[in-house]
């Protein structure tokens, strides 16, 4: 047993209400600066839709993750052959500006003088490549929150992300969710495999993946690589950066500038201990379905004595295996496994977990289930099809999705239910 210790953090969809606070307060931190004014290390995607790059999900197009191979073993799809020089200078699986947006300077002088007009400014749609032809999807920021037709003829693509198809662009079946995305941190970062100058590396105390600027050398193999789509070029310096997950902050005692200015309160921190001689075995699992457990076999009791005698013989620090064992991360992704990986069947093993969320407003009020009487909304009467968290969050497999959802659709009964020193629960909330 190779005991390492890796900080995470689980990201309660739930909560989030989409401000977009989070990305701004990142923005303002570490992209404010010419070069990287199209990067956004955290963004905020309105589900389902293309997201940010355009179709970043679609592997068919952007070769990302790993390959696993008849023999079982795993390599990246970026890297291999790519490392050979012909590769280095033609990489084409690579994003383009129109794939993530045009930044531009607001108008303040036009929005205070401009004479008033009868209809709203509209955003222009934009076409992309889906699999492997050119198709002209609309998309835009919100478009997906405002034209919920378009899910239906973009359903109709193999390789969009869910296959639940006869649901979209319905009007009265139609759904959206909020989904905050950052860099994974992976345990089997594709990224680092990739990149051909060794600039990319994952730290041995805390499993951040950094960037080494002086090494870079802007192959960009590893924005390709990444299936996350977390790695931007920087035109101005002629070098790749992304999250750094605040690393000195982190250093400091103090949380990440997402989690702290989070307005919904949505994000937690959190340590992992974990088997590195596992990696592997987990990332090469052959049956997809099973990806989601296997990666779950890695993590390691943090109050087993075995367990501590082989991190301290490792290394670890006292002050992170308290951190381990008082972890919400631990708590909600390994322990009542409440949060899963975004796409394990990318196989970089990601750190970053979703509580998927519940959002059963609609379908329970019209039960007449919503309120605060304590019935347990039928978790079938959810808006969110679980078929498209599970595409999501487990490689598909629905079951350990349904029982997270009753999990927390139980909790929530139980506190809605319960009396705090004589006065209803209701009353305080
Ligand atoms: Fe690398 Fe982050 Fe992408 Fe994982 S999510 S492959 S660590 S850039
Ligand atoms: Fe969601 Fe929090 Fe970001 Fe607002 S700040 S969009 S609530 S994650």
């Amino acid at each position: 047993m190779k005991v390492r210790a890796q900080i995470g953090m689980v990201l309660n969809l739930d909560k989030c209400i989409g401000c977009h606070t989070c990305s701004v307060t990142c923005k303002n931190v570490w992209t404010s600066r010419q070069g990287v004014e199209y990067a956004w290390f955290n963004n905020v995607e309105t589900k389902p839709g293309v997201g940010y790059p355009n179709d970043w999900e679609n592997q068919d197009r952007w070769k990302g993750g790993w390959k696993r191979h008849a023999s079982g073993k795993i390599t990246p799809k970026q890297g291999g052959k790519w490392r050979t020089l012909a590769g280095l200078f033609s990489n084409p699986n690579m994003p383009s500006i129109d794939d993530y947006y045009e930044p531009f300077t607001f108008d303040y002088e036009h929005l205070q003088k401009s004479p008033e007009a009868k209809t709203m400014p509209t955003a222009q749609p934009v076409s992309v490549i889906t699999g492997k032809k050119m198709k002209k999807i609309n998309s835009g920021p919100n478009w997906e929150e405002i034209l919920g037709g378009e899910f239906e003829k973009r359903s109709k693509d193999k390789n969009f992300e869910n296959t639940q198809k006869e649901i979209y662009g319905q009007f009265e079946n139609t759904f959206m969710m909020y989904l905050p995305r950052l860099c994974e941190h992976c345990l089997n970062p594709a990224c680092v495999a990739a990149c051909p100058s060794g600039a990319i590396y994952k730290r041995e105390e805390d499993g951040i993946v950094l960037i080494d600027q002086d090494k870079c050398r802007g192959w960009r193999m590893c924005v390709s690589a990444c299936p996350y789509k977390k790695i931007y070029f920087n035109w101005e310096s002629g070098k790749s950066e992304k999250c750094t997950f605040c690393y000195p902050r982190i250093e400091a005692g103090e949380p990440t500038v997402c989690s702290e200015t989070c307005v919904g309160r949505i994000r937690y921190l959190g340590v992992l201990l974990y088997d590195a001689d596992r990696i592997e075995a987990s990332a090469s699992v052959e049956d997809e379905q099973n990806l989601y457990h296997a990666q779950l076999d890695m993590f390691l009791d943090p109050e087993d004595p075995e367990v501590i005698r082989a991190a301290k013989a490792e290394g670890i620090p006292d002050s992170w295996l308290e951190a381990a064992r008082r972890s919400p991360v631990y708590k909600m992704a390994i322990d009542w496994k409440i949060a899963f990986p975004l796409h394990p069947e990318y196989r970089t093993l990601p750190m970053v977990w979703y509580v998927p969320p519940l959002s059963p407003i609609q379908n329970a009020a019209a039960k007449g289930q919503v309120g605060l009487n304590g019935i347990i909304p039928d978790v079938k009467s959810l808006r969110i099809p679980l078929t498209y968290l599970a595409n999501m969050l487990t490689a598909g497999e629905e079951r350990p999705v349904q029982l997270a959802l009753e999990r927390m659709l139980a909790m929530r009964a139980y506190m809605r239910g319960r009396h705090v020193d004589g006065v209803a629960m209701p009353e305080l909330l």
